[in-house]
């Protein structure tokens, strides 16, 4: 069949990422890489997420195919717990999706592989019912898996000694391990996907990363040893690295409709890096009390600032909230804010994929990690790639005002932010050759795609 498949078509794939913002970024992206490279691609999402989404590729070719997670008018908003989400998504999303590869096949499309996000590592089931190659796609940076690898095996327990350490990574203080890790039985739900995301990967034929080689290579080499790794980002759109994917400019699937006039139009006349950029990501929510302190934060730093409160975070704002040197938006094109001359800080909770942006883009961060995966890339950031700073919350878990405005004033003024502009465009060099013609993330796609020509 193989070489038959290789006379004949392109090889096909089908991409399935979690059903969140942060998610469907990445794997879209490598949908466009790979279709770059002549591999047709069709992207699965749920439905709910299809009826959401505001704008979709339509200068690419991705096919988009909807399934069911059984949440099909509310997504996993109208869930009565993480956990019941997962449950019914489980159940409800494997028998869709058995349906949508019949509907594929019957209309004559070979699939050759499923890349599934790793937190759905029942897709590698279906794929395997199938016949069909799978390759989980971590999301999250290879340090964070490497924890939660450790505690799937039980090499790290639950809740762990003072610091933890694992191959390739500084000694992590407890605060600085995931907070599924440190903070061991909250969101039991979301505490298990993570770790579970190792139960079957073995059983994949391949593994991706979103990160790139240079910024996380002794952990990579690690995971080499015993998966056949793929790291294949930033997954940014080829325009703000390496440029080779014309109209590629966007992500393409937005849950979120952007203020971008708003956003350019007050940016435009700010003075060169003097705008603190503030987002805590599509997901984090933050308390009345946290965001009272970031106001003051904010305002005591007289500076600048731009700061991204999704609709349903801002009647927890101060009523009246209103700042003449601050815009507050419910969501922005952050490519384009944080590609602006005048951003000269990004406040971040630390998403993987805000830092990749941050990186790529330039620009130095002051990290302020809510949960999950964030506490440390927090630490990468600061302390092992050096771009910016981290500020620690206080016992109740807040970031007091005064802390976060010395952290952006370290940045803003002082020889830290220097530093850290420094690497980030070291980063920043390494990124863009990374996706480029030749680069490991490039060589990495093309070795894929060739296994699949050759052996599909
Ligand atoms: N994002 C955006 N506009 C905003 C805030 C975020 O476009 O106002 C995008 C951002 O560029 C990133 C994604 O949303 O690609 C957030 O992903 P991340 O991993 O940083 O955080 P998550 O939302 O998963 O917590």
């Amino acid at each position: 069949m193989g070489e038959q498949h290789k006379i004949n078509k392109p090889p096909h794939v089908l991409l399935f990422p979690f059903p969140a913002q942060g998610h469907i970024n990445p794997l879209s992206q490598f949908g466009k890489r790979l279709l770059s490279k002549g591999v047709e691609t069709t992207l699965v999402t749920t439905i709910y997420i299809l009826n959401s989404t505001l704008s979709h590729n339509n200068n690419t070719s991705i096919e988009i195919e909807a399934i069911s997670d059984g949440f099909d008018e509310g997504g996993f908003a109208s869930a009565d717990s993480p956990e019941s989400y997962l449950k019914t998504f489980k159940e409800v999303g494997s028998k869709s999706l058995v349906d949508i590869i019949h509907k594929l096949q019957s209309e004559g499309k070979t699939i050759d592989a499923i890349i599934y996000d790793s937190f759905i590592p029942w897709a590698l089931d279906v794929a395997m019912e199938f016949g069909i190659d799978g390759a989980t796609f971590f999301t999250q940076a290879c340090a964070v898996n490497s924890i939660y690898y450790h505690v799937h095996k039980g090499l790290i327990s639950l809740p762990p000694d003072s610091t933890v350490s694992v191959p390739g990574l500084p000694q992590l203080e407890r605060w600085e391990t995931p907070s599924f890790v440190h903070k061991c039985g909250t969101y039991p739900g979301w505490s298990e996907m993570v770790f579970n995301q190792f139960a079957n990967i073995d059983e994949a034929r391949w593994v991706f990363a979103s990160t790139f080689y240079q910024l996380e290579e002794q952990v990579i080499e690690w995971m080499r040893k015993m998966w056949k790794l793929k790291v294949i980002g930033p997954t940014l759109p080829s325009m703000y690295l390496d440029k080779r994917l014309e109209d590629d400019k966007e992500y393409g699937f937005s849950l979120f409709k952007a203020n971008y006039n708003e956003c350019m139009n007050w940016l435009k006349d700010k003075p060169k890096e003097s705008v603190v950029y503030v987002s805590f990501g599509s997901f984090a929510q933050l308390g009345p009390e946290q965001m009272e302190e970031i106001v003051w934060g904010l305002r005591d730093s007289q500076v600048n600032f731009l700061w991204v409160v999704r609709a349903e975070e801002q009647e927890k704002l101060p009523k009246n909230f209103m700042d003449k040197k601050g815009l507050v938006v419910a969501w922005c094109r952050q490519l384009d804010v944080l590609a602006h001359e005048s951003i000269g800080c990004f406040v971040t909770h630390c998403g993987l994929n805000s830092a990749l942006e941050a990186i790529s883009l330039g620009v130095p961060v002051v990290g302020m990690p809510q949960w999950t995966d964030q506490t440390t890339n927090a630490k990468l950031l600061d302390d092992v790639w050096g771009v910016g700073v981290r500020i620690k919350a206080d016992e109740n878990g807040i970031v007091r005002r005064g802390n976060l405005a010395s952290c952006i004033k370290k940045i803003m003024e002082e020889e830290r932010g220097v530093l850290a502009r420094r690497n980030v465009k070291k980063w920043r060099e390494l990124a863009k050759v990374a996706v480029d013609e030749g680069g490991s993330s490039d060589k990495d796609i093309d070795d894929f795609v060739c296994e699949l020509e050759h052996y599909a």
